[in-house]
This record gives structure tokens, C-alpha cells and sequence, in this order.
């Protein structure tokens, strides 16, 4: 599949590394205004679409989303590869 901000083509595990290493900016994550909640979000760059979720943090220090922020992305980003294969699956064929 392709990398949905670049040229980068390879396998879904690919290109799920590549994004994580490369376009983690692309993920947002902050905490809710009562702080009981924290979400991480990814904007889908076909369709705008927002793609967001909430998690409780498991921990209360404010390290959390630091310390968890590879795992965020992992989990934002295999979201993302998710909608993109139901929603904006590639027009060539796989090479
Ligand atoms: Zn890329
Ligand atoms: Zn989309």
C-alpha cells in the first residue's frame, strides 16, 4: 500500500513503521479539559475525516502521554491503515 502523506510504497507493516518513524506529527493526543480522559487523533488526508478516540490513562502523572507516545502512534496509525483499506483502497494493484 502507499503511504498516505508521501511516496513511500512497501507492505502494510511497512508503511505502518515508516508512518510511526516519519509522520508521527500527523498525531495529536492531549488530555480532555477535565483531565479524566486523553484522546489521540489522526486526520485522514483523503477524506478529512477525523479519526479520534479516547482512552483513560492507566496512570495519573502527567508522563503518561510521553511515555506511552510510540504506542499512540502505533495504535493511531494502524487506525488510520484501517479506514484506508475499507475506504480508499488502491487503485493499481499490489506489486
Ligand atoms: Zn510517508
Ligand atoms: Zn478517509
Amino acid at each position: 500500500m502507499d503511504c498516505p502523506y508521501c511516496d513511500i510504497k512497501g507492505h502494510r507493516r511497512e508503511v505502518h513503521v515508516h508512518l510511526v518513524e516519519m509522520h508521527g506529527k500527523e498525531i495529536q493526543t492531549g488530555y480532555q479539559d477535565d483531565r479524566s480522559r486523553m484522546f489521540y487523533r489522526v486526520d485522514c488526508p483523503a477524506c478529512q475525516v477525523k479519526i479520534e478516540r479516547t482512552i483513560k490513562p492507566r496512570l495519573k502523572d502527567r508522563g503518561f502521554l510521553e511515555e506511552y507516545d510510540r504506542e499512540i502512534r502505533l495504535v493511531a496509525f494502524d487506525m488510520l491503515l484501517n479506514h484506508i483499506e475499507m475506504l480508499h483502497p488502491a487503485k493499481e494493484k499490489e506489486s
